[in-house]
């Protein structure tokens, strides 16, 4: 009989040991900036580390586009590196990210302050690794549409639907 209860006991363990999956990595040397970043900002940041991301360059890899072409400021090519260094849709944003930082006990230094190299000279696949900008990055991405907008609204919009308007029962 008391078996039954310890493997009620088991089961609720599992359950909770799930919710404190964000600590465990933490506690394992998880980015902890990540960690505490909203689940969205987060997703954006790796598809941006990565490169699979709403931007002009990988749609036009995938066919999505037949450009790369900045859908913000109309300049020719759309990179990661445009759209966080140079698009100028974005500048008050790319300001913060790498020159004044953000005050308060939430805050965080500049890029070019904590890599000491003017963005210019700063590859963002450098600036991504570093865990010290991690902040820097999601407050930019929380604070701009940056890798959260395609551009591409009639190509984008089904692409993730498998379409079933024309007979759903
Ligand atoms: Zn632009």
């Amino acid at each position: 009989m008391k078996w039954e209860e310890s493997k009620k006991e088991i089961k609720e363990l599992g359950k909770k040991s799930k919710h404190s999956y964000r600590y465990d990595l933490v506690k394992r040397g998880g980015n902890s900036a990540v960690m505490k970043a909203k689940k969205t900002i987060v997703a954006r940041f790796y598809q941006l580390e990565s490169g699979h991301a709403l931007i002009a360059k990988h749609l036009l890899q995938i066919g999505k586009r037949r450009d790369m072409k900045c859908w913000w400021c109309g300049h020719e090519y759309q990179t990661r590196d445009h759209l966080f260094k140079w698009c100028k849709r974005w500048k008050r944003e790319q300001k913060r990210l790498w020159v004044d930082g953000q005050e308060g006990e939430e805050g965080y230094e500049g890029v070019e302050k904590v890599l000491k190299k003017p963005k210019i000279s700063l590859p963002m696949s450098l600036v991504f690794a570093e865990e010290k900008c991690s902040q820097a990055l999601m407050d930019f991405l929380s604070c701009t549409d940056v890798g959260r907008i395609s551009g591409v609204v009639e190509e984008a919009e089904n692409s993730d639907h498998e379409e079933s308007s024309d007979g759903g029962v």
